[in-house]
C-alpha cells in the first residue's frame, strides 16, 4: 500500500474508532486499536524518527535524545513496559521515562512500583544483540490537587531499599490529592526532578496546571515544563517565561506517538537527563509531524 492510500484508509479508520470511543470501555478500545497502531508505526513513522535522530546526532554526536512521558498497561496504557522499551531501542532513543499514573483511588502506587520493577528486570536481562536498551528512570505522573506533575528519580531508586523510600513517602497519594507545592517539595527532597505535564489543558478534574499558577507559585519549586506535546497537540514557550527546563514528550498511551516529540540534552555537559533538567539545559524537539492526522481522533477516542 502506498503512503497516500494508507493515510486515506487511516482517516476512515480513525473516524470510525472515534465514533466507537463514545461508547466502548477502555479495555475494548485498547484491543481494537492495537493492530492499527502497529501497522501505522511500521508503515509511516519509525523510519522517519530513526533518520531524524541520526541527522540530529550528525550535528552533535553527544546529543542524547529520549521520551519523557508515556504510559504502559500498569496504568492506562495499552502496551507492556517491554513493548515500549523495545520500540524505544529500535527507534534509537537514548532514554525512556515511563510515567504511570498515581491517582487517588484509580491508579495506586503499587502499580507504579510494579512498572518500575518490570523495567529494572528487563534491563537486567536485556538480550537483543546489537540493539542497546534505552536508559530508564523510575518515574510516575502524580495527580496533585492542582493537576498532573511528573516525578523522575535517579537510577539509584531501582534498588529495592530505595524503592521502599518511595513507598514510604508516596503511599498517601493513593488516598489524597496533595497540593502541588508540597508534592514538588517532596520530589526535590528525594533528589528527583519534577515536570509540569500538559499545562493549561483542561478536563473536568484537575489535569493541566494553569501556566498562571506555575508562574505565580511553582517557579523555583518544579524543574521542567512540557513546552511541546505530541499527545495534546500543542507547542508553547512556557519555559522561556518561567526559566524551567523545556520538555518535549508524547504522553503516549498506545505505543504509536512515542518518540515523535522528544527532549534532548548534550551528553558532554550532563551525565543524564535528570542533571540536564535540573540545570535547565534541555531542548524540546519534534521529530515528525506525520501524525497530525491522528492527533484529534486519538485524543477524543481515549479522552487523554
Ligand atoms: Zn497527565
Ligand atoms: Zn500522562
Amino acid at each position: 500500500m502506498n503512503r497516500r492510500a494508507f493515510l486515506k484508509k487511516l482517516t476512515g479508520y480513525t473516524l470510525g474508532v472515534t465514533a466507537g470511543g463514545l461508547v466502548l470501555p477502555k479495555e475494548v478500545k485498547s484491543e481494537l486499536i492495537k493492530p492499527f497502531a502497529e501497522l501505522f508505526s511500521k508503515n509511516c513513522l519509525d523510519d522517519e524518527i530513526r533518520s531524524r535522530i541520526v541527522e540530529l546526532k550528525r550535528d552533535n554526536p553527544n546529543l542524547q535524545v529520549g521520551e519523557l512521558h508515556c504510559h504502559s498497561y500498569y496504568s492506562d496504557g495499552a502496551y507492556s513496559v517491554k513493548d515500549l522499551m523495545l520500540r524505544s531501542a529500535s527507534l534509537g532513543l537514548d532514554f525512556l521515562v515511563i510515567t504511570e499514573h498515581l491517582t487517588p483511588r484509580d491508579y495506586k502506587l503499587e502499580h507504579c512500583l510494579d512498572s518500575i520493577t518490570a523495567q529494572r528486570n528487563i534491563i537486567n536481562r536485556w538480550n537483543h544483540g546489537e540493539m542497546r536498551p534505552p536508559a530508564v528512570y523510575p518515574a510516575f505522573e502524580i495527580s496533585t490537587k492542582e493537576g498532573h506533575l511528573i516525578a523522575v528519580f535517579p537510577e539509584d531508586y531501582f534498588k529495592p531499599e530505595r524503592l521502599r523510600d518511595i513507598k514510604q513517602y508516596f503511599s498517601r497519594f493513593d488516598y489524597y490529592s496533595i497540593p502541588v507545592e508540597l508534592t514538588a517539595d517532596l520530589i526535590r527532597k528525594m533528589g528527583a526532578v519534577s515536570i509540569v505535564s500538559h499545562p493549561d489543558i483542561q478536563r473536568s478534574y484537575p489535569f493541566g496546571i494553569s501556566s498562571g499558577f506555575v508562574k505565580e507559585h511553582l517557579v523555583g519549586l518544579v524543574d521542567g515544563i512540557e513546552d511541546m506535546s505530541a499527545g495534546h497537540g500543542y507547542q508553547k514557550d512556557y519555559s522561556a517565561e518561567t526559566g524551567l527546563a523545556t520538555i518535549g514528550s508524547s504522553d503516549d498511551h498506545l505505543n504509536i506517538i512515542l518518540g515523535t516529540v522528544v527532549t534532548a540534552f548534550d551528553g558532554a555537559k550532563h551525565d543524564n537527563i535528570i542533571e540536564a533538567i535540573r540545570s535547565s539545559d534541555t531542548r524540546a524537539v519534534r521529530l515528525t509531524n506525520s501524525l497530525d492526522i491522528l492527533f484529534t481522533p486519538t485524543r477524543l477516542f481515549f479522552n487523554i
